[in-house]
């Protein structure tokens, strides 16, 4: 089915890693893409990126757990390229310890920028999307929501976008709008080359052995998320919600 070709998209922690693969994969398939990250300066890579492959987009610097900081990147997005269709919550962080070494502090910063920043966009979101009858938000969950030592708060943040997801789809359904989650498994990003600094491993090394764990026998690229997020945001997917898919080289649910 041919995508609209005026549909505005929202990609969180897009600067790089799966965030900018997806924006540049939605310019692709003909969205224009309001690129957000904390810093405003370090979307200028993906955003070049999709201007040279013909597409359009804005970046916007925005903490997405910060509630009026959020709502204003939604409303410029808005303004200035077109009201969103399409939300990709992607921004996040890591904060691993074990559960006795954990600080208050490492749990609240993933529960917010995970949890609060993904309520926090949906919210700001949906208001253009339930006007327009029509909307696609993804949440990156993980298969770390399935438990992953050293990871209390992350696992806890990535199985709550479960259930935020699931709950979202019931909500908002009757509007024209889907939600699904993406759980991705190893992907090679710099979130797991510091998972791999962080246990003073050689992150070609780490690759190369966590592969070897995985089903189909090679770890997963930013671009893998891309496509599956591509499919959960097209038009024909509009029977699609409330789905949390797996994307790790085999199941992991
Ligand atoms: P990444 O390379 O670390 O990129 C994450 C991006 O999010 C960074 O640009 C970061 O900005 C930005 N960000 C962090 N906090 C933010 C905030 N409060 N507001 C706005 N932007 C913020 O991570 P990734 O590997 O691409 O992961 C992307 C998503 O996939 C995350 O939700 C992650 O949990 C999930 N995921 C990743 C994997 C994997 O194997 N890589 C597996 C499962 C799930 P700064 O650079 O300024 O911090």
């Amino acid at each position: 089915m041919p995508e609209p070709t005026q549909r505005t998209a929202i990609v969180t922690g897009a600067a790089r890693g799966i965030g900018a693969a997806v924006a540049l994969r939605l310019a692709a398939d003909g969205m224009q893409v309001g690129v957000i990250d904390l810093d405003e300066a370090a979307c200028a890579g993906t955003v070049d990126a999709i201007a040279r492959a013909g597409g359009r987009a804005l970046a916007v610097g925005a903490d997405v757990a910060d509630e009026a900081a959020a709502e204003a990147a939604v409303e410029r997005i808005a303004t200035q390229l077109g009201e969103p269709a399409v939300l990709v919550n992607n921004a996040g962080v890591l904060r691993d310890n074990l559960l006795f070494k954990m600080s208050v502090d490492d749990w609240d910063t993933v529960l917010a920028v995970h949890l609060r920043g993904s309520f926090l966009m949906s919210r700001a979101v949906q208001a253009y999307m339930t006007k327009a009858g029509y909307g696609r938000i993804v949440n990156l969950s993980s298969t770390s929501a399935l438990g992953n030592r050293g990871q209390a708060n992350y696992a806890a943040a990535k199985a709550g976008l479960q259930g935020f997801t699931k709950t979202l789809a019931i909500e908002l359904g009757k509007f024209g709008i889907t939600c699904n989650a993406i759980a991705p498994g190893f992907i090679v990003t710099d979130m797991t080359a510091a998972t791999a600094a962080r246990i003073g491993v050689d992150f070609e090394q780490f690759t190369q052995a966590t592969a070897k764990t995985i089903p189909v026998q090679r770890p997963g690229y930013p671009e893998d998320i891309a496509h599956t997020a591509s499919f959960l945001v097209s038009e024909g997917a509009g029977f699609v919600s409330g789905q949390v898919l797996y994307v790790a080289g085999g199941p992991r649910d």
